[in-house]
């Protein structure tokens, strides 16, 4: 392609960042289902081996539809960033079989065994097992503090240090608690530290993490991104080219979780409307919210919307809206909460989040059934509490079918 004028918006920047000329003239990127490439000679077989010549080898180190997708999300993060040359930021991402797998590369591409990991107690749940069992098992240790309180960050920083990188994951899983990452990253800088950010609960509609110099932003595409539930899959993205073309890329094609092209393509398709969706996911999300806090059944609502949550000024100063993930606590503990569930008629009862249909979770008897309760208690994760996806479905619905469950 040749130079374009500057996209403004972030509907044209999802829809015409990574615009290609492909073959037979097809509109949409092609679905490369193809394990190999071929090279005309073996001089050209040489030249691209050698990094002389661009072009593709072998899927488990890059394919055409994964490129399409990976330009696409590194235009949506960088979009209106500047680099410290005044420069629109550059970004390279890499596709990965699931949000698990770019966190894998992620964390062996940047620490070796002695080194430690610094990060907040409220995590998604795999990446809190990854990070303890198979970080752990490699020498590489973990500490959990409240990255919330700047103090306790300084104060651990000081007294570890083997710690060589801050993973922050904002808003967090299911208490929606937000750590701020500017401060969190300026304070591991003048340590030295690598800052890394699971972007996944805000997407980069919401909240662009590399306004704030960090290194790495990770996503699990298999949530808002696809936004449709067809595919698990997931992101790293960095803005040191030379490490990212380097290491990353080297430990990327040696770990092999690669994604595949058609899981790359329904990425694609699904983040053409990412902004639309986003815009009614959130609207929604806010009309539900005011509807739990006046709803006599419940005790409590997590949401960063509402002034009395905690993080609300964090969410604020660093998200473009609360977005539409939230949680709330029911009066009647575990039995209201088992009851609660089994009455939706909509509203669907599942795991995962970020799909166009709202989805609906009990972690006490899901994904925390194996925490125990003490455990789960003091992460904040009751045994009333009720995790929301809030959907794009027609607000008064939702709020009937949260009405008929709830009395
Ligand atoms: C789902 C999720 C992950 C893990 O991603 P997978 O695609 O399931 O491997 C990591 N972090 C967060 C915040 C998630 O919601």
């Amino acid at each position: 392609m040749g130079e374009r004028f500057n996209l403004t918006g972030l509907s044209s920047v999802a829809l015409h960042a990574a615009d290609k000329q492909f073959g037979e003239s097809s509109h949409l990127p092609p679905i490369y289902a193809t394990s190999t490439f071929t090279f005309d000679n073996a001089e050209q077989g040489m030249r691209r081996f050698a990094g002389q010549e661009d072009g593709y080898i072998y899927t488990r180190w890059g394919n055409p539809t994964f490129t399409v997708a990976e330009e696409t999300i590194a235009a949506l993060e960088a979009f209106n960033i500047k680099d410290a040359n005044g420069k629109p930021l550059q970004l390279k991402a890499f596709l990965h079989a699931s949000g698990q797998a770019a966190m894998t590369t992620m964390f062996f591409a940047n620490l070796s065994a002695g080194d430690t990991v610094l990060s907040h107690f409220s995590l998604y749940g795999g990446t809190h097992e990854l990070l303890h069992k198979v970080l752990g098992q490699s020498g590489i240790n973990t500490v959990i503090a409240d990255l919330r309180d700047l103090n306790i960050v300084e104060d651990t920083i000081q007294k570890n240090p083997t710690i060589k990188l801050v993973h922050i994951e904002t808003p967090a899983n299911p208490t929606i608690q937000c750590v701020d990452i500017a401060a969190v990253s300026k304070i591991a800088k003048q340590h030295g530290l690598i800052v890394t950010v699971d972007n996944t609960f805000a997407t980069p509609y919401l909240q662009q993490p590399f306004l704030y110099d960090v290194d790495f932003v990770f996503h699990s595409t298999t949530k808002f991104l696809n936004g449709h539930g067809t595919a698990i899959g997931g992101v790293l993205l960095g803005k040191d080219l030379d490490l990212m073309n380097g290491k990353v890329y080297k430990w990327y094609k040696l770990l092999g979780g690669n994604s595949n092209a058609f899981d790359a393509f329904l990425l694609i398709m699904g983040m053409k409307t990412l902004e639309v969706r986003m815009d009614r996911h959130c609207s929604n999300a806010v009309a539900v919210a005011d509807y739990l806090i006046n709803n006599q059944a419940i005790a409590k609502v997590n949401y960063t919307g509402l002034a009395n949550h905690p993080d609300h000024a964090t969410a604020l100063k660093q998200m473009k809206h609360p977005g539409a993930m939230m949680s709330f606590e029911l009066k009647g503990g575990l039995e209201a909460g088992k009851r609660f569930i089994d009455r939706l008629q909509m509203c669907v009862r599942a795991v995962s989040l970020g799909t166009v249909d709202t989805l609906i979770s009990h972690p006490a008897s899901m994904s925390h059934f194996g925490v125990a309760r003490e455990q789960r208690l003091e992460y904040g994760i009751t045994d009333g509490l009720i995790r929301m996806s809030v959907g794009m479905e027609n607000i008064a619905d939702i709020l009937a079918d949260l009405e008929q469950a709830l009395h």
